[in-house]
């Protein structure tokens, strides 16, 4: 217990009985280091990139997007950086990177990695800049594509990071087919971070940006839970990472229900750092374990919620 309660007060991430969950944030550009560093996270666990993207014409070059990369790397020098590559379309348009034809369905359209495939360029330019970036620093640079569907996307894509330099290439799993087949993910790839904001929307078949289906976007939800643990197991037997990076890594109480998943490491908004961190020190893997078992055997995300809380008594 007195390891536990060292590292919930140092900032290293570990359940009561000591079993280590690195605790890394989420950053969304340079103004989010600070508070980071401030809340002890452990490295990034997803560097969204869009920021450099948004409001242009044109797409920056790879010497714009050098010093933006390499500050963060930087401030995270020794620690593990997960870069995520553009993740344009859907809900994050860009003039230039237009659709073929307008799509009804953004959500279901050329999003993510599928846009690469049409502007390879983009995809080039930013994975030159973070290998020149990644150079400099003592960062451990890990470089992941949002939306990917296939192994061959991912085959595709961790080709494109070796040619660049980058040997660290893994995927997020966003889409219920991923996780359903995370196995044969998992054999082409390095790690995966699971986004449970889209594997929500796409397993539920609910728009996240509706509020009227705002009830809907719940990853208590079992169905959400079964498929983390598709993938935890499937990374865990390939002896892959398996993070998550969505929001609901930010409730301490899914925080522990994901730990007793098999997920590897936990990345959210630096504020929500603490209260995941003491709540993962104040139980065991076995408690975790107890919670997720309870969870997943829940027939609604409410009940899924009551009966994972109802084994984790310290929760604050
Ligand atoms: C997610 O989908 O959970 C995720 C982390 O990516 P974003 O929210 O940026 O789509
Ligand atoms: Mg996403």
């Amino acid at each position: 217990q007195s390891t536990a309660l060292l590292a919930a007060v140092s900032g290293a991430g570990a359940t009561a009985d000591g079993h280590a969950v690195p605790l890394l944030a989420n950053v969304g550009g340079p103004a989010d280091i600070a508070p980071a560093l401030a809340a002890g996270a452990e490295g990034v666990g997803l560097f969204r990139t869009e920021f450099l993207f948004l409001d242009r014409v044109d797409p920056p070059t790879w010497e714009e997007q050098q010093d933006a990369y390499r500050e963060v790397f930087e401030a995270f020098s020794g620690s593990r950086v997960i870069v995520r590559v553009l993740d344009a379309g859907a809900d994050k348009p860009l003039d230039f990177l237009p659709p073929p034809a307008p799509e009804p369905n953004p959500a279901l359209g050329e999003r993510g990695v599928r846009l690469f495939r049409r502007f390879p360029e983009v995809l080039a330019a930013q994975l030159e800049a973070l290998a020149r970036a990644a150079k400099g620093t003592s960062a451990r640079v890990q470089v992941m594509a949002p939306m990917v569907a296939t192994a061959e996307e991912a085959v595709w894509f961790g080709e494109a990071c070796r040619a660049a330099g980058l040997p660290s290439a893994g995927v997020m799993i966003e889409i219920p087919a991923a996780a359903l087949r995370a196995a044969d993910l998992a054999a082409v790839t390095g790690f995966f971070s699971i986004g449970t904001n889209d594997l929500t929307q796409y397993t539920l078949a609910a728009d996240r940006e509706a509020g009227a289906l705002a009830g809907l976007q719940d990853p208590w939800h079992p169905a959400v839970l079964d498929l983390v643990a598709l993938t935890a197991a499937a990374a865990g037997g390939s002896g892959r990472d398996c993070g998550v990076c969505g929001e609901a890594a930010a409730d301490p109480a899914l925080a522990c229900v994901f730990v007793g998943l098999g997920v590897t490491s936990l990345s959210m908004a630096a504020s929500a750092l603490p209260r995941v961190r003491a709540a993962l020190a104040r139980h065991t893997v076995d408690d975790c374990r107890r919670a997720a078992a309870a969870a997943r055997a829940a027939g609604t995300a409410s009940a899924a919620r009551a009966a994972a809380r109802a084994e984790l008594p310290a929760l604050a």
